[in-house]
């Protein structure tokens, strides 16, 4: 029963991690559910798709500020 309780609890965290993600780009339409190659930022390891990263010296970053950040 314990086990079932923590299954539970585990797939809200994802559940809810995953609507934290999508709310920080809440401006794109859902159209990212094709086989679009993923990429990280290399400042703070989150994942996007590759049409929207910043691509800098062979590394990829979420924004403008990272990829400065970075060099
Ligand atoms: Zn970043």
């Amino acid at each position: 029963m314990t086990k079932i309780l923590l299954i539970v609890a585990f797939t809200i965290a994802i559940v809810l991690w995953f609507k934290l993600q999508a709310g920080k780009r809440d401006e794109l339409p859902r159209k990212e559910k094709t086989s679009e190659d993923m990429v990280r930022c290399q400042v703070c390891q989150v994942n996007l798709p590759r049409s929207e990263a910043l691509l800098s010296q062979g590394k990829f970053y979420c924004c403008d500020e990272h990829r400065r950040r970075a060099g």
